[in-house]
């Protein structure tokens, strides 16, 4: 029998939890032909996900969790989850139903009869989202398959089914910085894409704030090209041939017309144009240099505090 784990991040999803476990004890009922593991990771949360999750585990052998020492992000937990699931199949999926469950038996049709290494799916609309961040998200995605050999699809989520083979490629990549978009396209495989309408959240808010989403992109950006390290060559040579320019031009007014003191408006607004797009160069630079320099430090992407198999071992103890 086929054993499919979900792995499922969580970040103060009390309210969220309980609805999420019910709609997939539905869906787990529409498949009886296959073994479920539901791997709950705890997000470092400040309310009562840890004793919900808790009380799950305890009426529900299916379920399990890991509960990290502080909130490390959802990448660190999507990673904690796959490092951990031992199904044959794989699947991430978001707790608050934005990501619905009722997909998962056709991915497990696709992944078992076609020749897929994965099943993945992406929005076809927006709708219930801010304009504006409906707008950032287009710009962003338009910007990143123009500078990253890497295609991120427009709306993908990192909701998807994963054969072990994928899953390990994924784990294989044990960077520091995580951008699972990014990382599930460079992996390669063969991926079947589907499509749904988008959903609101079945309880709570939303963890994504614009500021977390701005870095999260610069995440993408930097994680998956290093086409803006060449802005500042680019940029240096075309200023270059433009100085040249002036300069011949200023000579030859100079011989012609002698040299009166006046322009210095026009030199003050060149010396900050070229001083600011220095600094923004630099910036760049200190962007990439500060993905490397975490890198180099090898940390731990996420660090464990409690688990559900902790949990058993003292119970085991406790009996013994
Ligand atoms: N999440 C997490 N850690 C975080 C932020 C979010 O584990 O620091 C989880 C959250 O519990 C949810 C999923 O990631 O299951 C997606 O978060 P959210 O719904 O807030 O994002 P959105 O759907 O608005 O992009
Ligand atoms: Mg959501």
């Amino acid at each position: 029998m086929r054993k499919i784990s979900v792995v499922i991040p969580c970040f103060n999803e009390e309210e969220a939890l309980p609805v999420y476990y019910s709609e997939m004890c539905k869906v787990m009922r529409r498949m009886p032909g296959t073994e479920f593991e539901l791997l709950f990771v705890d997000d470092g949360s400040s309310d009562r996900t840890l004793a919900v999750l808790k009380g799950l585990c305890e009426a529900d052998r299916r379920c399990k969790y890991l509960s990290f020492s502080r909130n490390f992000g959802k990448e660190a937990a999507l990673y904690a989850g796959l490092k951990n699931a031992q199904g044959d199949y794989v699947a991430t999926m978001d707790v608050d139903l934005q990501d619905p469950p009722g997909l998962l038996p056709e991915m497990y049709r696709i992944l078992e009869e076609e020749a897929y290494d994965s099943v993945a799916t992406r929005r076809a609309t927006r709708t219930g989202e801010p304009k504006i961040r409906s707008f950032l998200s287009e710009s962003f995605y338009k910007f990143m398959n123009r500078i990253s050999k890497t295609e991120i699809v427009n709306g993908a989520r990192d909701y998807r089914l994963m054969k072990r083979k994928m899953v390990d490629a994924v784990l294989g990549m044990s960077e520091y910085n995580r951008f699972s978009k990014g990382i599930f396209e460079w992996v390669g495989f063969r991926t079947k894409w589907l499509e749904f309408q988008n959903v609101g959240r079945c309880a709570g808010e939303t963890k994504w704030t614009v500021k977390k989403l701005f870095l999260y992109s610069l995440e993408g950006i930097t994680g998956f090209s290093v086409a803006p390290l060449s802005l500042a060559a680019v940029v240096g040579v075309l200023f270059c041939i433009l100085a040249f320019f002036m300069i011949l031009v200023i000579v030859v007014r100079t011989v012609i017309w002698g040299d009166p003191v006046s322009g210095w408006p026009s030199l003050a607004c060149i010396i900050f144009l070229v001083s600011g797009i220095q600094l923004f160069c630099t910036g760049i630079v200190g962007q990439y240099l500060s993905k490397t320099y975490l890198e180099t430090k090898h940390r731990p992407i996420f660090i464990l505090k409690d688990s559900s198999e902790e949990d058993e071992r003292t119970h085991e103890k406790v009996s013994v």
